[in-house]
C-alpha cells in the first residue's frame, strides 16, 4: 500500500501546472486533496459574495478533476490549525503538502498548522511558490534588498528564467472506503448555505476548464491588441483572468507559456509590444505580492509617512454615494454600478474611482480598499492594496501626487459614452458630450433621479493639494520613506 500524502488546496484550485501537487504525486501515487472552509476567512467582514461563488465553483470542479484521475478532494470545515493535523493523523498520512502564500494571515495560519503537524510527528512540505513565477527573495536589487519601485523590479523579473508548466496530476490513488469513513468531511456547501447570495453571472465561469479556455482565447488573438484596447472600459480588451489567477484556476507557468507563444508568433514590433504590455501586468501582480511579503505592514496602512495621519474628511454620506454610484459624476457612477452588479470593474475605472474617493471626496483609501474586497470577484489583498495605495499616492510610487480628472478620463477612454450608457440607463438619452464631461443640465436630468454632483472636482483638487502640502510641512524634517 502506497504512503498517503494529503495536499491542501488554497489559492491553487486545479490539478494542472500545480508545483506542490506535482511534487506530492512524484513522491507517491496516493495523493488526496483537501480544501478547508476556514471561518477565519469566511466570517471576516470583507468577503465578496461573488468571490465565494467563484471559489466554490472552482472547488466543485476540482472535486470532479480528482475523481477523474482516481483520487478525491475532501471538504473540511473549521479552523485549519485543528482540522488538518487531526485529519492527517486519523488517516496516518505520511505528509501534508501545500504551496506557500504571501499574505500575513495565511503565513501566520500556515506556521500554526505546521507547528501542530510537527507536534504530531507528521511531515509537511511547503516550499513551493506555485502562484508566482518568481518567489520573494528571488528578485532583489543589486544590494540584495527587495524592490520598492516597480520599473527596476520588472526589468530584473522579466529576464529571470521561468519554469515550464508542472505535470498534471494523473494515475492517482484515493482513500479506501474504510479510510474515508474515518474522515470528518462535509459535502461542498452552496454559497447560500454559507450566508452569501450571488445570482448574477460571473465575469468568468469558475473552474480550471473555463480558465484554460479563456487563456487560450485571449492568448490566441486579443493579446496582440492588448496595449491599444486595455484602457477602454466599453471594450473587452483584457483577459478577464483575474479571478482565475486569484484562486489559481490556471497555473502561472501555463499563463506565461501562452504569453511567450503569442510573443514568438508576432510578426511585428507592434504585436510584440502588445504582448509585452500584458506581461508587464503579470509582473505588477508579482511585484505587489513580493512587497506584501517583505512589508506586511502595507496590509494595514500607508507606506509613505505623509499619509500616516492624513486629515481625511471621511464623510459617511459621501462614501455611501460613492459606493452606490450616486456621486453625479457619470464615469464614476457607471464604474461603481458595474462593480455592484457584476463583482468586477475594468482596471481604468478602478483607477478613476479610487482617485475620486481619495482626492475628490478626501476619504481614507482604506475605506475604498475594504469596499472593493466586499464586492470584487478577484479581490486579492496584495493587488487591491497595491492598487489603492498607488491611487491614493500613499504607496511605493515615485510620482506621489496623481489626481485623475473624471471628465478628461471619460473623454479619453469612453469618448462615445458607451460604457456610461451601459451602466447608467437612466441618463442613456443624454448627449454624449454632456455624459462625458459630466456637465448635465437640469433639462438632461428632468424625469430622472440621477444625482447632481456631490462635490466640485476643481475645488476639491485645490483643497486636497493644500492639505497634502500642510501635511508634508508638518512632517518637517521627517524624511519620506524611500
Ligand atoms: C484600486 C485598484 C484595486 C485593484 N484590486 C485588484 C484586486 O483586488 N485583484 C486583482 O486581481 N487586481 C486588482 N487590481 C488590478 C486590476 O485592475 C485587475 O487585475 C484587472 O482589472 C483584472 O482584469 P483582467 O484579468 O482582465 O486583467 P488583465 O489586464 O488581462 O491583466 C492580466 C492579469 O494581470 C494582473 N494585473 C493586471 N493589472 C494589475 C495591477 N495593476 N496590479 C496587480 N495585478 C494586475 C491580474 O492578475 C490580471 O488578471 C486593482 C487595481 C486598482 C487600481
Amino acid at each position: 500500500m502506497a504512503d498517503l500524502i494529503l495536499f491542501w488546496h488554497r489559492r491553487d484550485l486545479r490539478i494542472s501546472d500545480n508545483l506542490g501537487l506535482a511534487a506530492a504525486r512524484e513522491r507517491s501515487p496516493k495523493v488526496v486533496g483537501f480544501f478547508c472552509l476556514d471561518p477565519g476567512i469566511l466570517e471576516a467582514d470583507d468577503v465578496a459574495p461573488a468571490r465565494v461563488a467563484y471559489m466554490l465553483g472552482c472547488v466543485a470542479q476540482l472535486q470532479e478533476r480528482y475523481q477523474a484521475v482516481g483520487s478525491e478532494l475532501l471538504i473540511l470545515k473549521g479552523n485549519p490549525v485543528e482540522q488538518i493535523p487531526q485529519t492527517a493523523s486519523t488517516l496516518g498520512a505520511m505528509a501534508v503538502y501545500w504551496n506557500r502564500d504571501v499574505e500575513p494571515y495565511s503565513r501566520q495560519r500556515d506556521n500554526a498548522v505546521a507547528a501542530a503537524l510537527t507536534e504530531k510527528g507528521i511531515e509537511m512540505r511547503t516550499k513551493t511558490w506555485d502562484q508566482l513565477l518568481h518567489a520573494p527573495g528571488d528578485v532583489l536589487t543589486g544590494a540584495g534588498k527587495p524592490y520598492t519601485v516597480y520599473g527596476p523590479f520588472w526589468r530584473n523579473w522579466q529576464n529571470l528564467v521561468k519554469l515550464p508548466p508542472a505535470a498534471t496530476l494523473q494515475g492517482a490513488v484515493g482513500l479506501s472506503d474504510a479510510e474515508r469513513g474515518l474522515v470528518d468531511e462535509i459535502a461542498l456547501p452552496s454559497a447560500k448555505a454559507l450566508g452569501f447570495t450571488w445570482a448574477a453571472p460571473l465575469p468568468l465561469e469558475p473552474g480550471e476548464r473555463a480558465a484554460r479556455a479563456q487563456l487560450e482565447f485571449f492568448g490566441h488573438k486579443a493579446i496582440e491588441a492588448y496595449d491599444e484596447q486595455r484602457n477602454f472600459p466599453a471594450v473587452t480588451g483584457t483577459s478577464l483572468l483575474s479571478a482565475a489567477l486569484k484562486f489559481g484556476a490556471v497555473g502561472m507557468r501555463e499563463v506565461w507559456q501562452t504569453a511567450m507563444t503569442a510573443y514568438d508568433a508576432c510578426n511585428s514590433d507592434e504585436g510584440r509590444t502588445n504582448v509585452q504590455t500584458w506581461m508587464k501586468e503579470l509582473a505588477w501582480r508579482e511585484f505587489y505580492q513580493h512587497v506584501m511579503f517583505f512589508f506586511p505592514e502595507l496590509a494595514h496602512g500607508p507606506y509613505r509617512d505623509a499619509w500616516k495621519d492624513f486629515p481625511w474628511d471621511n464623510d459617511e454620506e459621501k462614501f455611501a454615494a460613492w459606493c452606490e454610484g450616486r456621486t453625479g459624476y457619470p464615469i464614476v457612477d457607471a464604474a461603481m454600478r458595474q462593480l455592484n452588479e457584476t463583482g468586477w470593474m475594468h482596471n481604468r475605472c478602478r483607477m478613476i474611482v479610487a482617485s475620486f474617493l481619495t482626492k475628490d471626496l478626501i476619504i481614507d483609501w482604506r475605506w475604498g480598499e475594504k469596499y472593493f474586497m466586499q464586492k470584487l470577484v478577484d479581490g486579492d489583498l496584495s493587488a487591491n492594496n497595491g492598487g489603492w495605495q498607488w491611487s491614493a499616492s500613499s504607496g511605493m510610487d515615485p510620482k506621489p501626487l496623481r489626481i485623475f480628472n473624471p471628465a478628461s478620463q471619460a473623454k479619453k477612454f469612453d469618448a462615445d459614452a458607451d460604457y456610461i450608457r451601459q451602466w447608467l440607463p437612466e441618463i442613456r438619452h443624454v448627449d454624449t458630450g454632456a455624459l462625458v464631461s459630466g456637465k448635465l443640465s437640469p433639462l438632461d436630468l428632468e424625469g430622472t433621479d440621477y444625482a447632481a454632483p456631490i462635490v466640485d472636482h476643481k475645488k476639491q483638487q485645490a483643497v486636497f493639494k493644500e492639505r497634502y502640502k500642510e501635511q508634508k510641512a508638518k512632517l518637517g524634517a521627517l524624511k519620506e520613506r524611500d
